[in-house]
């Protein structure tokens, strides 16, 4: 009846594509959440609302005189009750953790398939960062690996096999992808598990099917008290007890709310 917010149906199509983390789900929806607000202060709730209400109070029978509310009769998910169960349902099944071992052979593959190239360097000191004079005809060593800049002065440098800077930004750029391809898809994302269930929970929860009209007075006893009032006498006896202790009226209408 309320559409889900785009934010969180966005967030619940990229984690199912596996596009982003449980964590980067978990703090996405905290920023949407804080921006759009409780679901009552809505604009979809109050236009929804308005289409559930009914004419009579469900537990007293109340009409138009009263003041009647839509009352849900499950609460509000919240998100770390799907934590708390999605961490011990994990636990239970004895899920693989991440491979380490895997990821550094990987990221030892990368490096060795990169092949160095010769470069230009000090003959004195090695170092690659050696720069070369015009005016002088000559290279200078520009290298302070040791504490001192080397400055040795040449005309021929000697060669090494070392990476290029694009071959290093290459290496870089293919172990990243490696790292977020495997946390993507790591079996025990948790958060990932807990972020879906409670999208759907969300999803349950403002299709209004789990709501009930009520008038202001049993919304009170209903939320702040476990009290109920008797349909016949409006006496308020707790919800445990079955018949009316002022009038004697049996409650035949026994629901139970989770
Ligand atoms: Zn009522
Ligand atoms: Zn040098
Ligand atoms: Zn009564």
């Amino acid at each position: 009846m309320i559409p889900l917010p785009p934010e969180f149906e966005t967030v619940e199509a990229k984690l199912r594509a596996r596009l982003i983390t449980g964590h980067e789900a978990s703090q996405a929806i905290f920023v949407a959440r804080r921006r759009l607000g409780p679901p009552w202060h809505w604009k979809s709730w109050k236009a929804a609302r308005k289409q559930v209400l009914g004419s009579a109070c469900e537990t007293c029978g109340a009409g138009k005189e009263a003041i009647l509310y839509v009352q849900h009769t499950v609460r509000l998910p919240k998100i770390s009750t799907y934590k708390e169960l999605a961490k011990s349902d994990l636990a239970g099944r004895g899920v693989q953790p991440v491979d380490y071992s895997s990821i550094r052979q990987q990221m030892y593959a990368i490096r060795a398939a990169e092949e160095p190239e010769e470069r230009d360097c000090c003959p004195k000191c090695s170092s690659l960062s050696i720069q070369y004079r015009k005016k002088a005809a000559a290279w200078i060593c520009n290298s302070k690996s040791t504490g001192q800049y080397c400055a040795h002065v040449f005309t021929v440098p000697a060669k090494m096999a070392a990476l290029t800077a694009d071959q290093k930004k290459s290496i870089r750029r293919k172990k990243h992808q490696t790292w977020r391809n495997t946390i993507l898809n790591r079996h025990d994302d948790w958060m990932r598990n807990a972020m879906l269930a409670w999208i759907g929970e969300m999803r349950v929860y403002l299709s209004l099917q789990h709501t009930k009209t009520l008038c202001k007075r049993c919304a009170f006893l209903e939320d702040m008290t476990d009290h109920k009032p008797c349909r016949l006498c409006g006496f308020a006896y707790p919800k445990t007890e079955q018949i009316c202790p002022d009038c004697e009226q049996p409650d035949s209408d026994q629901r139970i709310i989770g």
